[in-house]
């Protein structure tokens, strides 16, 4: 009765080592990273990184804006 195929979400990635870990860790048994902090470290990484990219978009964009000036 229970569809085939489908694996219920019980891993989750640790962003310390790559692996898949299970839901109930803390810690993660491979690199012993605490899961959440990694998750939380990483997740500001690409908010910082998404940061840098709209910066130097805008950069761009400005020294565009001064080449037609010129
Ligand atoms: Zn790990």
């Amino acid at each position: 009765m229970a569809d085939s195929g489908r694996v219920p979400p019980l891993l989750r990635l640790c962003r310390g080592c790559r692996q898949f870990v299970r839901l109930d860790e803390a810690d993660c048994p491979f690199c012993g990273g605490d899961l959440d902090l990694l998750q939380a470290d990483y997740e500001q990484r690409v908010t910082d990184m998404r940061q840098a990219l709209t910066e130097l978009r805008e950069a761009l964009a400005r020294a565009r804006a001064a080449e037609g000036e010129a």
